[in-house]
């Protein structure tokens, strides 16, 4: 029995890799209305029952369709949304780089998505288990290692969330081996070797980013916060390694910050997100129209996920939407954001073992 789950999951992952080949794939999940929220917001966000790629949006009496992937209800349960994602996640076990990033304003359901909440994990939680308990299935044949690291980027600075000195600085260099690759000198990678270690990373973690500030929603929604898990393994009998990457990230808020108001450190705040996010547009762009040099090094977001935006590597963006009325026209920013990166090619996809 084993064997044929393996099997059929093999299989089910291999088709959707086909599927995905080269393209950033982007699903969107619309957040249902909170409770404590007044908003007539049945009608401005509607589905299609045929077509679960299809949107529309009802803006100031115009009727807009955004065509996407995959679009989750306001009632897509964080299981269901796993389960569209977990072929993605556990291609890394085969030696993809992967990368998972919501984006969407602040209030969209970014956190919710990745994070999770106690009662209700997830894709983080969900993803770190799943490929745990994959790989422990897989010995003694394999011997994998599964290490974590968790950092947040705000206002440009890079900080270790797993590390001892609460969420110390850190900067990214080139390895010297003139392998290309960067590395992050003084990053603590935590090596998962139970599912109590997995509860101890999600602790850490968040008890390193709510001691780094003062109002962790506010400063959440002002920094990118990043999981990045990887997997690696080596057969016992032929030696065969491989070695993949996943990024699981929560964007900053993606809206426009109004220019006239913010002062201070809210300005250079709002200079860092919009620095990030469109260097992270660029780069995107750069793919899309193929250009020969893509901007990785313009921010610290896009230079720490180049590895998994690039050639054979698979990315999925999960776009998110309020589906509040006071909402809309961050929302149409949102989903025409989403439909720009849909229409970009990596590469081939190319297995990397
Ligand atoms: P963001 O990270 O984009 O700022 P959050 O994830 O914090 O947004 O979501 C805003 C609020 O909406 C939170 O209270 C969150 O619990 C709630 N929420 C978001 N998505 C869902 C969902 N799918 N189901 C139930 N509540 C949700």
């Amino acid at each position: 029995r084993k064997y044929k789950r393996e099997m059929n999951l093999r299989k089910k992952c291999h088709n959707e890799l086909v599927r995905l080949k080269g393209n950033i794939r982007v699903f969107c999940r619309v957040r249902p209305v909170c409770r404590g929220e007044h908003d007539s917001a049945e009608n401005m966000v509607s589905f299609d029952p045929d077509d679960d790629a299809l949107l529309y949006l009802s803006n100031k009496g115009k009727l807009m369709t955004f065509e996407l992937d995959k679009v989750f209800h306001p009632q897509a349960t964080q299981e269901g949304v796993f389960q569209e994602v977990q072929s993605l996640v556990t291609s890394c076990i085969d030696g993809f780089n992967v990368c998972i990033f919501a984006y969407g304003q602040t209030g969209s359901g970014k956190t919710y998505t990745m994070e999770g909440v106690a009662k209700d994990p997830g894709i983080n939680q969900r993803a770190l288990r799943l490929l745990f308990s994959e790989v422990t299935e897989k010995a003694p044949d394999w011997d994998f290692k599964i290490t974590v690291s968790m950092v947040e980027i705000y206002n440009e600075t890079l900080r270790n969330l797993l590390g001892d000195n609460q969420g110390e600085k850190l900067d990214i260099k080139m390895n010297p081996d003139g392998s290309g690759q960067l590395y992050v000198p003084g990053l603590t990678e935590f090596t998962v070797q139970s599912p109590e270690d997995i509860n101890r990373v999600f602790e850490l973690g968040h008890m390193n980013r709510a001691t780094a500030c003062t109002n962790l929603n506010e400063h959440s929604s002002r920094s990118h916060a990043l999981l990045i898990i990887t997997v690696a393994g080596v057969n016992s009998s032929t030696g065969h390694r491989t070695q993949g990457k996943l990024n699981l990230v929560d964007l900053a808020g993606s809206e426009r910050i109004a220019k006239s108001g913010a002062e201070g450190s809210r300005l250079r705040e709002a200079q860092c997100i919009n620095k990030s996010l469109s260097a992270l547009g660029d780069v995107i762009n750069a793919l899309r129209s193929r250009h020969s040099h893509v901007p990785f090094r313009n921010s610290r977001l896009t230079y720490l996920l180049s590895d998994s935006l690039s050639g054979d590597s698979k990315t999925l963006m999960m776009v998110q939407v309020s589906p509040l009325v006071c909402n809309m026209s961050e929302s149409v920013c949102s989903l025409k954001f989403a439909q720009r990166v849909r229409t970009i090619e990596l590469g081939n996809a190319t297995r990397r073992q």
